[in-house]
């Protein structure tokens, strides 16, 4: 059967990875979270002291970096590896949510991440979350989702995801977090957060996940015919 590629983009906390995921599953397609790439580099670099504006150390930075996402055999997710390690857990941290839109809004990095996420899409079959996916990363994808929610939805969200793991956090903390990365994200000059012109909106501010799973799937299966 004809494979495709799906892009998932859209704000912080829209829900994208969660659809992206079930959508993958569905499809029995391979799930990229390209956000984790970012998070990862943001987790490395803040690790090793990388003075990121520095280009000659930015560039010897990146070399040292290596990126995949394995399986894990337990939970069938699949989880981001840095230099081997398991980072999956560490990167979801509000630290690196401070600082990954700054590193995600240097040139060399986004070459980086994006000639990766070229070579996880060579063989299509595959479903891409992220903020560029759609315009930048895989322009003919034949189904581009671009995803929105009200934002004191998405702050909720997100909220109750970090809540999880240090219940300190505050929701004011949150909702900072999500507004600064939004508006860095789309103001950045290097690929900044846009709606592709031939993407299809998705607002799932009064949607269950499973609405949101049934209307992506359709949309998946005219595309991919037969
Ligand atoms: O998707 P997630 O919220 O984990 O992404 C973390 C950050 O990575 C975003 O706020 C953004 O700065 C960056 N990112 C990006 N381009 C992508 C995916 C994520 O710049 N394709």
């Amino acid at each position: 059967m004809k494979k495709i590629i799906v892009t998932v983009d859209g704000l912080s906390s829209a829900g994208k990875s969660t659809l992206a995921k079930a959508l993958a599953k569905k499809l029995g397609y391979v799930y990229v979270d390209s956000g984790a790439m970012y998070r990862a580099i943001t987790l490395y670099f803040l690790r090793n002291h990388v003075e990121w504006n520095d280009k000659k150390k930015l560039q010897n930075a990146i070399k040292e970096i290596q990126l995949d996402f394995r399986v894990n055999d337990r939970t069938g997710a699949s989880e981001i590896h840095l230099n081997d390690e398991n980072v999956e857990y560490l990167i979801r941290d509000l630290i690196i949510a401070e600082k990954v839109s700054e590193i995600a809004a240097i040139k060399e990095v986004r070459a980086f991440a994006v000639t990766q996420q070229h070579k996880f899409g060579a063989k299509k079959g595959i479903v891409m979350d992220g903020r560029d996916i759609g315009t930048v990363v895989f322009p003919n994808a034949e189904l581009k989702i671009y995803m929105i929610a009200d934002s004191a939805v998405r702050v909720e969200r997100r909220f109750k995801e970090l809540y999880e793991k240090n219940p300190n956090i505050t929701i004011e903390e949150v909702r900072n977090n999500i507004e600064m990365r939004d508006y860095m994200d789309s103001h950045r000059e290097v690929s900044p957060l846009k709606k592709a012109a031939d993407a299809i909106e998705l607002d799932n501010t009064n949607l269950t996940e499973a609405e949101q799973l049934q209307k992506s799937l359709a949309l998946a299966k005219q595309r991919i015919g037969g």
